[in-house]
């Protein structure tokens, strides 16, 4: 017989199989010999009360048919690892697992710029549903892209087309790899995680309350998803930066592409009927392209502000409530919202045991990002602490027209490259230090790599952002005790949360509301966040299409 119970039981508990099996035997009153077969199908962890517990939801075999006892989902502790210590190769094992994906080579051709969460996935969908992706992406494949982010880290030198932002696998590639999304209702995230599994992810995304990959595993994830899509016959285009559109009678029929891999030279045209543009939001060259052409864009909302790095041991106590984590409970995370004169201040995209990242995409600028390894073990914890940014505020760059935010944003970014010390030095300050405008006479180690320079960061910030973060830190410590300390630093800038802009489509086809047959796609169209719903926005984009074409 099966059941399935709830169960909490101590960090150790959770993760040694043995000593679950003995809980499991406890609660149901049974001998542990009537276990025949054991599986955890949900698991968070629970700290509201002083003594940290794991709650489980528990698939229970009880009586015959015993098949041998089995317990999944259990990973253990690791040790140390970073970008340079990629696991590429080492977790390709699920190949075997892999759908057979039906070959479309000979298949109608959609074209997807950029291969970031949004294009692999919208791929993937397209060839399930008999449609051949040709993917243009501007970066490099994985392997060489690594190359560019050690010269961002170790020599400040940012390539325009192969950094954190753009090459294969977009912005999610080295991203933290946290698989959380608010937005459930926009598609089938069981799915997506299942892909991830079978492309290598380790099956605990399927049952973690909070699921994470980690930088150090989904650069191999993105590898294996290439290897599915070249096999079913798809194309993907590395080094190939789309510069122009093919447009005429409001339809679509191509794009231009300019070729930087030293085999092809000058523009190259690809024909398609259907083109999803999914390239993220840093991709200001698109904007600026579409604007040229006349094609709709819009202003929209979006959030600026600071990344914040704590020691990670600090947070562990404070959300844990002890000296120490131990052996068996995760990095702690936390989550921070707080109204300060009517506009929303929230932590944002939080890296327990993480990494600032350097994710300029072009010279000239400071964004900051945060990034963590699976073990999530480096011994810091950082996070985005930004404020939402409305129309009102961008009355001062009306002038930019749909422009305003970008522009903004684009200001923000060169006055921290600026007073940083024109270097991919990023300014920052110590957290108190911060709130009550004193200069920090030092600053402790941190973990950005190209290094920090103590500044008054609020004349980095905009009136209406720096005010606003002085006094919601001072009530985050409030919140969390301990957190308002002159052990953190503020680093400037947090810049790129969401898109300033949105390129307009239409609620039912999903086509541009005046072009046919182009779908602006996910985060940098303004309808994704995160890579989860980017994920997803792209299937949903491969199905319209799909519908287009008589295939749903
Ligand atoms: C350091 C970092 C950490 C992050 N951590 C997380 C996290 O833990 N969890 C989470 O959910 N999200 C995280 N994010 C955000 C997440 O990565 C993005 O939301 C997601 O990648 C957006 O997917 P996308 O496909 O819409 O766009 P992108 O991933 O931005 O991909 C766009 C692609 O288009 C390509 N491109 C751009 N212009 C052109 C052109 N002209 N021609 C051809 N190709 C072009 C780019 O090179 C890029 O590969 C993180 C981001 C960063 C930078």
């Amino acid at each position: 017989m099966q059941q399935v119970i709830d169960i909490l039981v101590s960090p150790e508990e959770a993760a040694k199989p043995d000593l679950l099996m003995k809980c499991v035997a406890v609660h149901l009153r049974l001998d542990i010999s009537e276990i025949s077969f054991l599986k955890i199908v949900k698991r968070s962890v629970d700290a509201r009360s002083r003594e940290v517990r794991i709650q489980l939801r528990v698939l229970v075999e009880v009586g015959k048919g015993v098949q041998g006892k089995l317990i999944e989902g259990d990973e253990g502790i690791e040790g140390d690892e970073g970008i340079e210590g990629d696991d590429l190769g080492e977790n390709s094992v699920n190949a075997s697992a892999r759908r057979e994906f039906r070959d479309v080579s000979d298949k109608k051709p959609v074209l997807i710029i950029g291969a970031g969460p949004a294009g692999l996935f919208a791929a993937l969908r397209l060839i399930e549903l008999g449609l051949k992706p040709v993917i243009l992406e501007r970066g490099k494949e994985v392997r060489d892209r690594r190359r560019d982010l050690a010269a961002l880290n170790k020599e400040q030198q940012v390539n325009v087309d192969s950094n954190y932002c753009f090459g294969e696998g977009g912005a999610g590639t080295y991203s933290d790899g946290k698989l959380y999304t608010r937005s459930t209702k926009r598609g089938d995230v069981k799915k997506i995680l299942n892909v991830f599994v079978e492309h290598g992810a380790s099956e605990d995304i399927l049952i973690d309350a909070h699921p994470h990959i980690g930088t150090n595993k989904l650069p191999q994830l993105i590898v294996n998803i290439r290897e599915t899509i070249l096999k079913a016959g798809g194309e993907i285009h590395f080094n190939t930066r789309v510069t122009d559109l093919v447009v005429s009678d409001d339809t679509i029929h191509g794009v231009v592409a300019v070729k930087s891999d030293g085999v092809v030279a000058g523009d190259v045209e690809f024909r398609a009927d259907c083109v999803i543009l999914a390239t993220g939001h840093s991709a200001r060259d698109i904007f600026e392209l579409l604007e040229r052409k006349k094609i709709a864009l819009e202003t929209k909302s979006f959030a600026m502000g600071v990344r914040i790095e704590h020691p990670q041991s600090l947070i562990d106590s404070i959300q844990y409530h002890c000296a120490e984590r131990g052996a068996y409970l995760p990095a702690a995370s936390y989550s921070l919202v707080q109204q300060v004169k009517y506009r929303g201040v929230f932590s944002f995209c939080m890296c327990p045991g993480g990494i600032i990242a350097p994710c300029a995409t072009a010279p000239g600028e400071i964004v900051t990002n945060g990034w963590s390894p699976s073990k999530r073990n480096n011994p810091f914890a950082n996070s985005g602490i930004v404020v939402a940014i409305d129309l009102p505020d961008l009355k001062k760059y009306a002038r930019h027209g749909v422009f305003a935010g970008l522009r903004y944003q684009q200001e923000l970014e060169h006055r921290a490259f600026e007073l940083g010390g024109k270097t991919l030095r990023a300014p920052a300050q110590r957290l108190v230090d911060f709130c009550d405008r004193r200069l920090s006479t030092d600053l402790p180690k941190v973990s950005y790599q190209p290094g920090v320079t103590s500044v008054d960061l609020q004349k980095v910030l905009p009136l209406e952002i720096g005010e606003r973060l002085q006094i919601a830190l001072k009530e985050f410590g409030k919140k969390m005790k301990g957190y308002y300390t002159n052990d953190a630093v503020v680093v400037g800038v947090e810049s790129r949360t969401s898109s300033p802009i949105r390129i307009p489509r239409n609620s039912e086809t999903l086509e541009h509301v005046q072009v046919k047959g182009l779908y602006p796609c996910s985060e940098g169209a303004g309808y994704a966040g995160g890579i989860m719903s980017a994920a997803m926005d792209g299937q949903k984009c491969a199905e319209a299409i799909g519908m287009k074409h008589g295939k749903c």
